[in-house]
């Protein structure tokens, strides 16, 4: 039979941070792809409610509150995943944080916040998802990464730090899982119109227009422009792309 390049149907996603913003706009198109989706985040009202969204659409969902960077919750979160949902085919590492301050005022906590829920939860995750996806026969793991990925900024010291380590990290799992025929990618969005930015853009005088003036789309991303690289790199669609680092960014980190 051919295969379908981009049907979901009888795949389970689990969506870190997956209770809004781009988290939700790739569970979207995960959902629509017809993977059933567990939604994980630390609120779980957020949670509650992304999980309804998206029954509502049609798929299945269920809801997980786990912290991302405590190593038991995570263990369990995929345990239950797993014992719930059947199976894991499908990770998206995509909760993260940002505290906005220059780097000689950021404090050894706050650096290990950011470094912690933005690198070393993607590294627990997938880890705890690994066994199931390798008895799978194979799996996608997807790594939310950033524009400071690849540019730095004066108040991102951690955070860009966790982004550029986002992407090193994903090639590694590249190089270590195709063997078991797991690839491992990285979406690196450009500016995106969600809670965290809004934040940025009240503390950032003149973001918001600079952003406009800087992207040749013309315009902020809304969250739903990632259900589409969220299905390709889940799909066999993309069986033989691994270790990428991909900016959804309306051509921000092209513009000269
Ligand atoms: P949001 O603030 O809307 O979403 C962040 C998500 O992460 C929330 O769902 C939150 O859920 C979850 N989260 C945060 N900390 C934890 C934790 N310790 N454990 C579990 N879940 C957690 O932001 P965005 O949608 O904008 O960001 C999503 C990803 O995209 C992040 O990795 C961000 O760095 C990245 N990104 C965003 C850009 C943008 O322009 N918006 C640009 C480039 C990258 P809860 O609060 O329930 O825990």
């Amino acid at each position: 039979m051919k295969t379908k390049l981009f049907d979901l149907s009888g795949k389970v996603a689990i969506v870190t941070g997956g209770n809004g913003g781009i988290g939700l706009g790739m569970a979207r198109g995960l959902a629509d792809a017809g993977a059933a989706i567990a939604v994980v985040g630390r609120n779980e009202a957020k949670s509650v409610a992304a999980a309804a969204e998206l029954e509502r659409s049609g798929a299945k969902a269920i809801s997980v509150v786990a912290d991302v960077t405590d190593k038991a919750a995570v263990d369990a979160m995929a345990a239950r995943v797993a014992g719930e949902l059947g199976r894991i085919d499908i990770l998206v590492n995509n909760a993260g944080i940002s505290i906005r301050k220059p780097p000689h005022v950021l404090d050894l906590a706050e650096w290990n916040s950011v470094i912690q829920t933005n690198l070393t939860s993607a590294f627990l995750v997938s880890q705890a998802v690994y066994p199931a996806m390798k008895q799978a026969g194979g799996g996608k793991v997807i790594n939310i990464g950033s524009m400071m990925s690849i540019f730095g900024a004066s108040f991102a010291s951690a955070y860009a730090a966790s982004k550029g380590g986002i992407v090193q990290f994903t090639r590694a799992c590249a190089v270590a899982w195709a063997p078991d025929n797991i690839q491992v990618n990285a979406v690196l969005p450009g500016w995106i119109d969600t809670d965290l930015t809004r934040g940025a853009r009240a503390q950032i005088d003149g973001l918001h227009d600079k952003v406009l003036a800087r992207t040749p789309a013309a315009r902020w991303g809304v969250i739903d422009d990632f259900a589409g690289i969220a299905v390709f790199l889940s799909s066999p669609a993309s069986d033989f792309t691994t270790g990428t680092a991909i900016p959804i960014d309306g051509g921000f980190s092209v513009m000269g």
